[in-house]
């Protein structure tokens, strides 16, 4: 038999391997790599509308829109970086421990070649996966989280582990220090009126979406860098930060956000943090128009591989 068969779609997900980002070259491993794109479409831990299992590709395809240069952060990424797509993490949908572990091994792959993962979702579940793998190269790390929600449900649907757990069990599993942490864009209507109450108990800083909208992008810098201190950073970006008019194409839209000119400028001014991951999740092509949540997306990864760029650049 031919070995120039497709692979079968009971062992790999038939949506998984579709393109590579930004036309970066397809590589096994993040040998000799600065970063790595890996796509992890997991969705069935959403609560609402399922789709973001197509986010990676959906990511990936509009992609190709982008260009090297971030004229305004004065870099040009390709020159400064080498970075390749790693593809997708084999995630088995329902099945969330085993795609855990899954994440756990490949993002474990990319950090021990001394490499930056930079993960597209999949629901914001995933995170937790990645979170385990970079807890194991850097230790306890502080999480900077836009989002419109808080993800620090105790249970959903009466389960541990769903898209609105993640930063819960994280902070159970000592991945992350609250102390250090902060979650910003919180809005929409709430069944607890008291969750806000809830973050700051479990020792987390928020800042709401009414906060932030008063704020300026420098105002907030200053807010993150003072609270993260000297530690390690991982930043994790729920696309649903941003108003549903920039970004419709999501599982639980809120109203009331920000527009997409807000979120690089957000992205830029923090950009002297100590990063060791990035992800942006919950984008779901079925509900998108025109791909304008999966270009805000693939924008978002660029302005963040921009910051590595600038921080390689400046040494
Ligand atoms: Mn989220
Ligand atoms: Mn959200």
């Amino acid at each position: 038999m031919s070995s120039y068969q497709p692979p079968s779609a009971s062992g790999s997900p038939r949506f998984c391997n579709m393109g590579n980002f930004m036309r970066l070259p397809k590589a096994e491993n993040a040998k000799g790599l600065d970063f790595a794109i890996v796509g992890i479409p997991f969705d069935t831990a959403a609560s609402f509308r399922a789709g973001a299992r197509f986010g990676p590709n959906g990511i990936r395809n509009i992609s190709a829109m982008i260009k090297p240069n971030n004229v305004a952060m004065g870099v040009n990424i390709m020159d400064e970086l080498k970075g390749a797509d790693l593809g997708d993490v084999p995630v088995i949908p329902d099945y969330i421990h085993e795609t855990y572990t899954a994440i756990e091994e490949v993002l474990t792959g990319v950090l021990n070649e001394g490499a930056v993962p930079i993960s597209f979702g999949g629901d914001h579940a995933v995170t937790l996966g990645e979170l385990r793998a970079v807890h194991k190269k850097h230790g306890k790390v502080a999480l900077v989280h836009f989002d419109s929600h808080l993800d620090l449900c105790d249970t959903v649907f009466g389960q541990k582990y769903n898209h609105g757990t993640p930063f819960r069990r994280a902070m159970e599993e000592g991945l992350i220090d609250p102390s250090h942490s902060i979650q910003i864009g919180m809005r929409g209507s709430l069944y607890d009126p008291d969750d806000f109450k809830i973050a700051a108990e479990l020792g987390f800083k928020v800042i709401p979406g009414d906060e932030l909208h008063k704020m300026t992008p420098e105002e907030l810098a200053e807010e993150i860098i003072k609270r993260v201190g000297d530690m390690k950073v991982f930043l994790t970006f729920d696309i649903d930060f941003i108003d549903p008019a920039y970004a419709p194409g999501t599982g639980t839209p809120e109203v009331g956000g920000f527009t997409s000119y807000e979120a690089l400028q957000y992205i830029r001014n923090i950009k002297d943090l100590s990063f060791v991951g990035f992800d942006v999740v919950e984008v779901a092509p079925p509900y998108d128009h025109s791909e304008i949540t999966a270009y805000m997306a693939a924008n978002l990864a660029f302005e963040f591989m921009s910051i590595l760029a600038y921080q390689k650049k400046k040494k």
